[in-house]
């Protein structure tokens, strides 16, 4: 199947959909956010990697920022935080650059705040990425690269066939349950803990006891 125009959705709420579906449906089809430590950290990090006018050569591959990219066999569209491009004059995988002569061949690198994760979440955004670019250069990407702030460190993923399978089953889900715009039912775990939608997803589980003490010792006792 071919999706097309308004049947696409951000590539980057795969992430979201690994993590928990119910939590891509809040965002992707009830628009809901709310910015928790995470994320904030997370924007402001991508606020450095995301600059569409930045283009660097170092040694001897070029890197590029802010790289649009689409799968109409996902259904899938985003920007990547940065490709670099290899020298690979010899790889049938080669692409070629109309600044920089020569032939290259896509490495796409995403940025992320934490450490590496148990799940894999960032692995999915990431070969979600590179089939994206697969489709577009008509080309395969065997690897790409995850830069985890936390630990200064960068990690290399390989572009596994089990990595692929599970890109196209989210992708397929996701578009399922857009269509039937249905809220997934709440799966909770220990993954609820880290999820900036927790309050929206279980107002029943916010903590209203530290509001009601700040009240009542900075309030309430001042009134009195
Ligand atoms: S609180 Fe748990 S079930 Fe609800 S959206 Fe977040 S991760 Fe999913």
């Amino acid at each position: 199947m071919m999706y097309c125009g308004d049947d696409m959705l951000m590539l980057s709420g795969i992430q979201h959909f690994r993590f928990c579906p119910r939590q891509w449906a809040l965002i992707h089809i009830d628009q809901q956010w709310d910015d928790n430590r995470l994320t904030m950290e997370g924007s402001l990090m991508h606020q450095h990697a995301d600059d569409p006018f930045y283009r660097q050569k170092c040694g001897d591959y070029i890197s590029l920022r802010s790289v649009s990219v689409a799968s109409y066999q996902l259904g899938l569209y985003g920007v990547t935080d940065v490709v670099e491009l290899h020298p690979a004059d010899d790889d049938e995988n080669a692409i070629s650059h109309p600044r920089y002569p020569g032939w290259w061949l896509p490495y796409p690198v995403e940025y992320k705040h934490g450490k590496p994760k148990k799940h894999e979440e960032d692995e999915v955004q990431l070969a979600a990425q590179a089939m994206c670019l697969e489709e577009q250069y008509d080309i395969r990407i065997d690897y790409g690269a995850i830069f985890y702030a936390e630990i200064r460190h960068r990690v290399e993923v390989a572009i596994s066939e089990k990595l692929r399978q599970i890109v196209t089953d989210c992708a397929r889900q996701m578009h399922e349950i857009f269509s039937s715009g249905q809220l997934p039912t709440i799966q909770r775990g220990r993954h609820c803990e880290k999820c900036s939608l927790k309050n929206i997803c279980m107002p029943e589980s916010v903590d209203c006891t530290r509001v009601s003490h700040y009240l009542k010792k900075n309030l309430y006792e001042e009134t009195s």
